[in-house]
């Protein structure tokens, strides 16, 4: 077993359990950033393997990427991966409707109150999908455009992106750089965990006998859960009341071309259906509640929509919506799936990882047991669930489906919290963002307005244009959305030129 810890901070060893996106993130994270004396463990086991699943990101995974120094074309060809504008909600007001949640910002501001309060002023209401023509990103993604366009200094593009990747190969490509940066991988399967007098995890022991110490423990090791869940029995806070679906089918299609720089969420009877369009395949899954949907009737329904041939069987993912009630308990710290899982309608999940390592790092323990700082990283990981559990809820809430699936979504009553969000936006179209909670005002409001939430009135500042100011304004917002779109290349001739991921074996 290794040493004791020196007096120099109390996370000299860090034991990372598991190797799927989380663990491989934190280990490359860590690496990086951690004080240089911490020696960092990865123990993973190839017989377990990884979930698999996990292709659609948000924005913020591009600060992740820079902070590690990954380069954006490198990355993409070793990930397979593809860009992304944003999410095609596609049937949630009944068949035929759709609408996007478009990464960046909507319009532009004035300094005074945001930009669609100046829209609803110009009669945005009427015709609620004008909203988007305000929306560089929205319009590059409907027109299957897309290269990182920075815009001018004085008049930014407005464009923010994502991507679709193949998580198995960007855990690998992680790897890479944290075994380059010293981190030791261990393959086995972890047979018991050794607690402390106190609680706290001392060692875990594999198959083989052998153990491995640490100060700071990371479970990553999915659904099991195996230190913060078997372990520490650290209560879920199950949510399914609130977010119904249980289980997802996965399966891998052929490439679709032209490629869309935008995921697609499409509604249907008990549930929705992903599309995530990667360079060589693409990634379909279907979501569904199972006490309206058989696994038969879900995997029919999923084969039957694909664009082309299903590389394989479908997988079937069983699951429970809702989180660990601590995250970080003793010296044990969960990220991924083993702190929680909330579906992938908005892809959080791997953000969720990310959010965590950061605020780990925010936390690192020092030289003084940290219970006030532990209980600070457990109140802002609590509310930055909740409030993406909101955001996924007010999809399903705000529907017009006839299903008894749909119907019942819109009776179930909702969390105050966001009862008082909209109630809030359908008076005059106001929002406001609580601490540091991931989705910002635009997508809210592209939500909303996308699923049939319009404000009955607008910002009162709104008003101080004339009608001629505002004509002008909107008209320039327009406009520049529209050229920045037109600006740009096509996705595909964007992706060949720069990005070009090799052909699979
Ligand atoms: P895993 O990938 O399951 O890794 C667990 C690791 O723990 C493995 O290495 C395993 O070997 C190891 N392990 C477990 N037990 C032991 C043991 N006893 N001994 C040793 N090692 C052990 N997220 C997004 O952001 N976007 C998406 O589009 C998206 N889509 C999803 C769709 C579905 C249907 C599901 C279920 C999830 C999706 N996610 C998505 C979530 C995403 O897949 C996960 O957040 C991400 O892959 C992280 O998984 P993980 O590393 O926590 O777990």
């Amino acid at each position: 077993m290794d040493a004791a810890p020196s007096a120099d901070h109390i996370a000299q060893r860090v034991v990372i359990v598991g190797g799927g996106t989380a663990g491989w993130m934190a280990a490359a994270a860590l690496a990086r950033f951690a004080p240089a004396s911490t020696r960092i463990t990865l123990i993973e086991s190839d017989a377990i393997g990884t979930v698999g699943v996990g292709e659609a990101t948000i924005p913020g995974i591009r600060l992740f990427n820079q902070m590690l120094g990954l380069d954006e074309a490198e990355f993409l060809r070793a990930t397979n991966g593809s860009f992304k504008l944003g999410i095609r909600f596609e049937g949630w007001s009944g068949e035929g409707s759709g609408y996007l949640h478009a990464f960046g910002s909507i319009g532009r501001g004035l300094g005074l109150v945001p930009f669609h309060h100046y829209w609803l002023r110009g009669g945005g209401a009427a015709n609620p999908a004008s909203l988007w023509g305000h929306m560089p990103s929205a319009q590059a993604a409907m027109a299957g455009r897309f290269a990182p366009d920075p815009g001018r200094p004085d008049l930014p593009s407005g464009l923010a992106w994502a991507y679709h990747f193949d998580a198995s190969l960007y855990a690998a490509l992680l790897r890479r750089h944290a075994e380059a940066a010293g981190v030791v991988r261990v393959e086995g399967r972890i047979a018991s965990v050794a607690r402390e007098t106190g609680g706290r995890v001392d060692h875990v022991v594999l198959d083989g006998g052998q153990a491995h110490a640490g100060d700071l423990f990371i479970d990553c090791t999915g659904f099991r859960a195996l230190l913060i869940g078997e372990t520490l029995a650290e209560p879920f806070d199950d949510w399914s009341e609130l977010l119904p679906c249980d289980r997802a089918l996965a399966v891998a299609g052929e490439r679709t071309s032209p490629l869309p720089p935008y995921t697609r969420a499409i509604a249907h009877g008990a549930g929705w259906r992903w599309r995530i369009p990667l360079q060589y395949r693409t990634g379909n899954g279907l979501v569904y509640d199972s006490r309206h949907l058989s696994d038969d009737e879900a995997a029919d329904r999923l084969l039957t929509a694909l664009n082309g041939k299903a590389m394989g069987e479908p997988r079937c993912l069983r699951f429970s919506p809702g989180r660990r009630r601590r995250a970080w308990v003793g010296n044990c710290v969960a990220l991924g799936l083993a702190a929680g899982f909330l579906e992938p309608l908005e892809s959080t999940s791997i953000h969720l990882i990310q959010s965590g390592i950061a605020r780990l790092l925010d936390y690192w323990p020092g030289t003084i047991p940290p219970a006030i700082e532990i209980e600070a990283y457990n109140r802002e990981t609590a509310a930055e669930w909740l409030a993406i559990r909101d955001f996924l809820i007010l999809h399903y809430h705000a529907n017009t489906r006839p299903e008894p699936f749909w119907t019942e979504r819109r009776a179930v009553p909702l969390p105050d919290s966001l009862a008082a969000r909209i109630a809030l936006f359908r008076a005059n179209g106001r929002f406001r963002r609580e601490g540091e909670e991931l989705f910002a005002e635009p997508a809210w409001v592209q939500v909303m307005i996308g699923q049939g939430i319009m404000p009955a009135g607008h910002h009162a500042l709104a008003d101080t244009l004339s009608a001629d100011e505002l004509d002008d304004f909107l008209s320039l917002t327009r406009r520049h959305a529209a050229q920045v779109a037109a600006r740009l290349p096509t996705h595909d001739a964007f992706l060949a030129a720069h990005c070009a991921a090799p052909a699979p074996k």
